[in-house]
């Protein structure tokens, strides 16, 4: 804490890490003391710090903080998206950072852990000022990142647009037609189903985790929060697979649609129109619409299973309080850190199925690694080939951190499970590596 004050999201992401890790640490502790293993995991291999300075519509400069924060390249490149959100600062892109080295362990391909961003907020701004925000960021970080080096991706606020501007401006900077960024547009090197992949790929681990504990999630009822990218096709996939999802949430209010949420007109009102959900509401007349900031109430509507998509600590202890109260059985996270620690524990202590987003939403990011493949192999894979492969790889990650959870004594655990498969392979590859 020291070492890093102010940064509370990364000191939580680190202590709910180290805690789990604890039988672990125990049992290689004289190795990992020698080795300052654990220091040298929780500090970064390289932090970059930068002005983003653009021109607005009337003429007037602007000027933003840039981030990317290179975390750990033990395994693979680095890779995490860039967060494009005013709330954005060092310790959020930290414990992002920090969070994706777990994640892409679990993923099982070669992916190291990063994240970026910026305190730049895209909403209300015109394409021309998104653009040129855009272009002033890779003009610095294109010295920093690479095929082989660091590969970022879309997050909050970063879509097909920015990324579609950035990737522009570093061909124009480097000359090189490389597989630099994910989520692509799909006319230059982007793959099928990456769009959805986050969404898509929290429910088939849902539906793992309910097969396993001998539930179906075939006639639940889900509730969602978000109505961006991941929650969007959480929605889409939770239809498809026979449930009922029916919440949705931003940033100033959230809608509950007792007849489930109508996937078209959230996409017409989100990706097309880039609206507020009222619009949604007027369009929909048995929803109702609820103004609150945050849009965290969606916990207070009774469901079955809820899957949190907006954003870090969305869900506390009062949200799972409600939720056990109702009835919901499985929380699953399609953000990142959604769920407050204290809101975690009384979950798991009520028995409720709970996986963390480091598991649950990795899909967005093994596709994205699957999207670095077919860019190196100059081919582009159909949408049912990386679709199935994107759900072999959440029921893998699924199976991987309830045998984690088992072997550590700890079944049914699979907070402690996730971090602790996650870290292994991370913790072999650093010390194989030597102090570096
Ligand atoms: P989007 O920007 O597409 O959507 C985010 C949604 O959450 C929007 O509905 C937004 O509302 C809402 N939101 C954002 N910040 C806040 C806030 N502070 N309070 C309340 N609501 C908020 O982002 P994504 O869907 O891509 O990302 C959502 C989460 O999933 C993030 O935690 C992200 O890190 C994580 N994630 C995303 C992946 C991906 O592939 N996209 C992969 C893995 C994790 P509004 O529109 O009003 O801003």
């Amino acid at each position: 804490v020291a070492k890093n004050p102010a940064q509370p999201e990364f000191h939580q992401a680190v202590k709910e890490v180290l805690e789990s890790l604890r039988v672990v640490i125990e049992a290689n502790e004289e190795q990992y003391r020698r080795d300052a293993l654990l220091e040298r995991l929780v500090t970064p291999e390289r932090q970059l710090l930068f002005r983003v300075p653009w021109v607005d519509d009337k003429g007037q400069v602007q000027v933003n903080n840039g981030f990317r924060v290179q975390f750990n390249s033990a395994i693979g490149p680095y890779k995490g998206g860039l967060r494009l959100h005013p709330s954005v600062n060092l310790g959020i892109i930290k414990f992002l950072g920090f969070e994706q080295i777990f994640k892409n362990s679990l993923t099982g391909l070669p992916i190291g852990g990063g994240k970026g961003g910026s305190d730049f907020d895209p909403k209300g701004k015109s394409d021309r000022e998104v653009m040129a925000f855009c272009q002033s960021f890779i003009n610095e970080l294109h010295k920093y990142i690479g095929a082989d080096t660091d590969v970022p991706a879309g997050d909050i606020g970063t879509g097909a647009r920015e990324i579609g501007y950035m990737y522009g401006q570093y061909k124009r900077l480097t000359g090189l037609y490389e597989g630099v960024l994910t989520g692509k547009g799909l006319t230059f090197g982007g793959s099928l189903a990456r769009t959805e992949a986050t969404g898509y790929g929290l429910l088939y681990l849902t539906e793992e985790m309910l097969k396993c504990n001998g539930r179906d999630i075939k006639g639940q009822t889900v509730v969602v929060s978000g109505a961006g990218n991941v929650a969007i096709y959480a929605i889409q996939k939770a239809w498809q697979l026979g449930a009922k999802p029916v919440t949705c949430s931003d940033s100033t209010g959230w809608i509950y649609d007792p007849e489930g949420i109508d996937v078209a007109l959230l996409k017409e009102v989100k990706e097309v129109k880039r609206a507020r959900l009222t619009e949604y509401a007027a369009a929909r007349p048995g929803a109702q619409y609820h103004e609150c900031a945050g849009g965290s109430n969606v916990w207070t509507v009774k469901c079955d299973v809820a899957l949190p998509c907006a954003t870090q600590n969305e869900l506390h202890l009062e949200d799972a309080k409600n939720l056990v109260a109702n009835g919901c059985f499985a929380v699953a996270e399609g953000a990142n850190m959604p769920t407050t620690m204290d809101a975690t524990e009384y979950l798991q202590k009520n028995g409720v199925l709970f996986c963390p987003g480091k598991a649950s939403n990795a899909g967005g990011v093994a596709t994205s690694a699957l999207e670095m493949s077919q860019n190196s192999e100059r081919l582009s894979w159909t949408f049912e080939e990386v679709d199935s492969k994107l759900q072999k790889i959440m029921v893998n990650i699924f199976h991987s951190l309830d045998a984690a959870a088992k072997k550590y004594g700890m079944e049914g655990n699979y907070v402690a499970g996730a971090n602790i498969a996650g870290f292994l392979k991370v913790a072999e590859a650093m010390t194989a590596q030597g102090i570096v």
